[in-house]
């Protein structure tokens, strides 16, 4: 087979032109970068993982109306997605005080939030993702006033789905980070999910034990990362335990 071409290497991902025009080939890597890069590290099999959790979470958000670049995995570690152009904002969205958030404000950690808030960033590694408001988007033209719209209230039903989804397994959905494109079909552009969800994305607690079941493994050198992912893929039964054909489901908590 030919070599593809390789349009961008990130921290996590590799993309790749894809077999048809407009496509494009996300490969996860097992890398690990945090503190915008300052820490690095390798979680072995993280890739593989978060390839099958983020396809497992697209999916089910693309049944309930939410459209997605995501067009289905092809390997361990690659999937198909529609090529769109990235919005530079990340939009994070919160319902329980964690990270950057129980710093900023002096708050402590695990303090639930009266409603879920959405914060966004400016994606620029130089800057540091720096956190701005709706009037930088579209007064510097990240995003116009009717995507931001559409970006916010996507985000909100995406975090209510995901909080349900999550619980349903006995995992307390912290905060996530979210990335959206601009999705071009027969001269009509659409605003769509974009990038992956995965505990590389999400910070997510054992109801019972608020145990951190996320990157904050890796970040905050708490062991057993590898189990950590491995755990989160189980519980959402989308871990083959003895074979591809043996899928379990999710397993529902009482
Ligand atoms: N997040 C992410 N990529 C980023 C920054 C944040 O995926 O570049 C996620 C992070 O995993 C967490 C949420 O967004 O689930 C909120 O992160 P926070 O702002 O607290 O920053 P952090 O503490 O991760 O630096």
């Amino acid at each position: 087979m030919a070599r593809r071409r390789q349009i961008y290497e990130g921290k996590a991902k590799v993309l790749f032109e894809g077999p048809e025009p407009g496509t494009v080939v996300q490969y996860f890597k097992d890398d690990a970068t945090a503190f915008n890069n300052q820490k690095k590290g390798t979680i072995t099999g993280k890739g593989v993982i978060n390839n099958r959790i983020s396809e497992y979470l697209m999916t089910r958000l693309g049944d309930i109306g939410i459209p997605t670049h995501f067009v289905r995995r092809l390997n361990m570690r690659e999937q198909l997605v529609r090529e769109v152009e990235i919005v530079p904002v990340e939009v994070v969205i919160r319902n329980i005080v964690a990270g950057s958030m129980a710093k900023r404000f002096g708050m402590e950690e695990g303090t639930e939030l009266p409603r879920s808030i959405v914060e966004f960033c400016y994606k620029s590694d130089e800057l540091n993702d720096p956190l701005i408001t709706e009037e930088h988007i579209t007064a510097f033209g990240w995003a116009a006033p009717q995507e931001l719209d559409e970006i916010v209230a996507m985000s909100l039903r995406i975090n209510d789905f995901l909080c349900g989804l999550f619980l349903g397994i006995g995992l307390k959905l912290v905060d996530f980070k979210l990335e959206f494109g601009r999705l071009w079909e027969n001269e009509q552009v659409r605003i769509v999910l974009a990038d992956e969800i995965s505990p590389d994305s999400c910070r997510l607690w054992d109801v019972k034990t608020n145990e951190k079941l996320d990157k904050d493994r890796f970040r905050r050198d708490l062991g057993g990362v590898e189990e950590a992912y491995q755990e989160v893929a189980r519980r959402l039964g989308i871990l083959p335990e003895s074979g591809p054909r043996d899928m379990p489901g999710p397993e529902t908590m009482q």
